[in-house]
């Protein structure tokens, strides 16, 4: 049996992060973020047919899906096979639900990235009963071959790699516009689907449940629409919670912004002298990486709390223009916005690298780089020099986009604590009794979280203590938890 909603009155609703990023754009964020996965068998070579064009049918005769290649299925089942390896918590998920189906009678539109994670997230929703409908967030980051071998698999998916602006709305509109099947729960990733549902099709909005957002971006609008009064349905925020936060944004950012400076430069850090903008999660988890490697780490920090906290971990916190014509790499984590001027710029040495870990690409000014004196030169995928009148070079990583998502791969465990975390807020919401959820936007509960948790610690094989009676009753804890208050911070 899965339980973790026992104390549904403690789901705390979120305060609005207003006005920390601009929405103003059709197509979200995360829909527009260049996002290129090592792992993908996508050929190159394939028609130049549109998939629209195409008429496909899988192995049983089902032609319901629009995706790349069908040919590609077996490629991908093997992609999804190997991530299902690291994504133990959601398959023990299904083995836990086993003939329960907790998400039997749903029927699921979802829109987020379709790669061989999300597809064994994807197949534990087949597995605990749920009809699934599926379009990508993003118009790059399909993996083909894992659409094809989901298409193959009868999820009826609509997605490929390079979608234009058209496709990507098509393909939203084929998921939820199905004569004889109405969606009643929506797992969104950027918002877009939501927004299309609101837009077009508000009348299924009687029918739905719940809707279940993982990003930043989405769950800003998801705030907005609350704020208007005009949200109709309950929302879980599955970005704010704490399994997500931490290890998303640290872990993930600890691992990954190596991967993705080596990858397109093949640094040594040793003795490299870096400078850190930002101090939170993902700045957190950068310096930790780069001081492991040796690097000297300098911080730039506008909150004196994350200030101390640099200087206690042992980190130089300077301002940027101070270190600016010393240093060999600049990173930027801040989710703020040109962080990185053209004053900057100029004043950097020669073949300083630049690059960005934090909010998508507005954080270096690459827009002021575009001018007719500086010269950009493409040396690599992904990596540009941009030399000055002078012969003075810098090298810009990913056009100043997130250096993980476009340069390297993020590990599959990170996104199995994300994956399981929603198959989770799914079923909750799903089979919430009636008024349990009002027309808001929540908060996951601790209880939920830890539960999260504790489904990923057997790949550790890590032993969990158990509270006595007695120190249960010291603690004023129920012995299976919530272990910490809402406040906590970790
Ligand atoms: P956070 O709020 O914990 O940290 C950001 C820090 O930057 C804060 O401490 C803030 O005080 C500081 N800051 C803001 N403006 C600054 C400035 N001008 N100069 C110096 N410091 C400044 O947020 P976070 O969880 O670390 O996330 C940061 C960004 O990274 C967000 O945009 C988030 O969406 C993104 N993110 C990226 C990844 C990835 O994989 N690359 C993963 C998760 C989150």
């Amino acid at each position: 049996q899965i339980q973790f909603a026992d104390d549904m009155q403690e789901f705390t609703k979120f305060p609005t992060k207003t006005g920390r990023r601009s929405l103003s754009r059709s197509i979200s964020q995360s829909s527009t973020d260049s996002y290129s996965s090592a792992a993908s068998y996508t050929d190159s070579s394939d028609d130049e047919v549109s998939p629209r064009e195409k008429q496909q049918t899988n192995s049983k005769g089902s032609s319901n899906f629009c995706v790349k290649n069908i040919k590609q299925a077996e490629f991908g089942r093997r992609e999804i096979e190997i991530a299902e390896q690291d994504m133990s918590a959601l398959i023990s998920l299904r083995k836990r639900a086993q003939g329960e189906k907790p998400l039997a009678g749903a029927k699921i539109v979802g829109c987020t990235h379709i790669t061989a994670q999300t597809a064994v997230l994807i197949e534990t929703l087949c597995a605990l009963g749920a009809q699934c409908r599926w379009s990508a967030c993003n118009i790059y980051s399909t993996q083909n071959e894992v659409a094809a071998a989901l298409a193959e698999a009868g999820v009826a998916v609509f997605a490929w790699k390079g979608e234009s602006e058209d496709d990507f709305w098509w393909c939203i509109d084929r998921c939820v516009n199905m004569d004889g099947w109405q969606a009643n729960m929506i797992l969104d990733d950027g918002g877009d689907l939501t927004h299309w549902v609101y837009k077009k099709y508000p009348n299924v909005f009687k029918k739905i449940r719940g809707i279940v957002e993982e990003s930043v971006t989405g769950v800003h609008r998801l705030y907005q629409l609350s704020k208007a009064g005009k949200l109709c349905v309950p929302a879980m925020n599955v970005n704010d919670s704490v399994t997500k936060q931490k290890f998303d944004n640290l872990y993930c950012c600890r691992e990954s912004i190596l991967d993705g400076l080596k990858r397109t430069t093949d640094v040594m850090f040793g003795g490299k002298q870096v400078v850190v903008c930002g101090y939170g999660e993902v700045g957190k988890g950068c310096c930790a990486a780069l001081k492991a490697l040796g690097a000297i780490v300098y911080i730039t920090e506008i909150d004196p709390i994350c200030a101390l906290q640099a200087c206690m971990d042992g980190f130089r916190v300077v301002k940027l223009n101070e270190v600016i014509r010393q240093v060999d790499v600049v990173i930027t984590c801040t989710g703020n916005k040109n962080v990185v001027t053209r004053e900057h710029l100029d004043r950097m040495k020669n073949s300083c690298i630049v690059c960005n870990m934090g909010h998508s690409n507005t954080e270096i000014d690459v827009t002021s780089l575009r001018t007719p004196e500086l010269t950009w030169e493409r040396v690599r995928s992904q990596v540009d020099h941009v030399i000055w009148p002078d012969g003075k070079r810098v090298v810009l990583l990913a056009e100043g986009r997130l250096l993980n998502l476009s340069c390297s791969t993020v590990p599959t465990f990170v996104l199995s604590i994300t994956a399981t975390t929603q198959a989770l807020a799914l079923i909750e919401l799903y089979n919430a009794p009636e008024g349990r959820y009002k027309q808001d936007v929540y908060l996951l509960p601790k209880k939920m979280d830890e539960y999260v948790a504790s489904l990923h610690l057997p790949s550790f094989d890590a032993h969990l203590t158990e509270l006595t009676d007695d120190q249960a009753k010291y603690l004023g804890l129920n012995k299976n938890g919530p272990f910490k208050p809402n406040y906590y911070r970790y």
